[in-house]
């Protein structure tokens, strides 16, 4: 994860996001992506950096064994709500052999709770998609309700077998000297690359 004003390695391999559930590979000699949009991209090319733009949404990076196969995530609500994340580990698992218990996993910066109050559009689709566990990542507090975004993502994966989950919790509405927010800033936001190597 780099800091604000840093830029990613220019071998960066990105898409069109388009806040979805597909994942492209990155394969072949010379490497290409398997299609032009995604919100996730695969690779086990040696050396090669794959990463994600985001600025409230969150980026999510995840290694197998050795850092030989990568994978990078953009879950915004809509991506989260179509399974984004899981439906990574699940090309994962029949692509390269992983099993989710292998996987290394870590979150980035994202809204959070404390900044992110939701509408109507988003509380239905949570609660329809994951009607068990919408009381635990919708808040009521005085004034609305409060999604945890990272929150759904995490209870997705350990749902299917990911064990290792690292995340620091920060919260891109709260800081504003290291990280962008659209929803604090509009439209002149920047937005931030998340990006992984795999082991050369
Ligand atoms: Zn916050």
């Amino acid at each position: 994860m780099g800091r604000l004003g840093e830029s990613p390695p220019p071998d960066t391999v990105t898409c069109a996001q388009v806040h979805g559930n597909g994942v492209l590979c990155l394969a072949g000699d010379p490497p290409a992506l398997s299609g032009t949009e995604g919100d996730a991209i695969v690779t086990a090319v040696p050396g090669a950096c794959v990463g994600v733009r985001t600025a409230d949404c969150l980026p999510i990076l995840m290694h197998g064994p050795g850092g030989r196969v990568v994978a990078a995530v953009h879950a915004g609500w809509r991506g989260t709500v179509a399974g984004v994340a899981t439906a990574t580990v699940a090309l994962l698992a029949q692509r390269y052999d992983l099993t989710p218990a292998e996987l290394t996993v870590r979150f980035g910066p994202c809204i959070r709770p404390c900044c992110y109050q939701v509408g109507g559009e988003l509380i239905g689709a949570v609660r329809e998609s994951f009607p068990r566990w919408a009381n635990q990542v919708l808040r009521e507090r005085p004034g609305g309700t409060y999604f945890d975004l990272a929150g759904l993502n995490r209870l997705q994966l350990e749902a299917i077998g990911v064990r290792t989950i690292h995340d620091d919790g920060a919260c891109t509405g709260c800081r504003p000297d290291e990280f962008e927010s659209y929803r604090r800033d509009g439209r002149s936001s920047g937005r931030m690359v998340s990006w992984v190597r795999a082991a050369s």
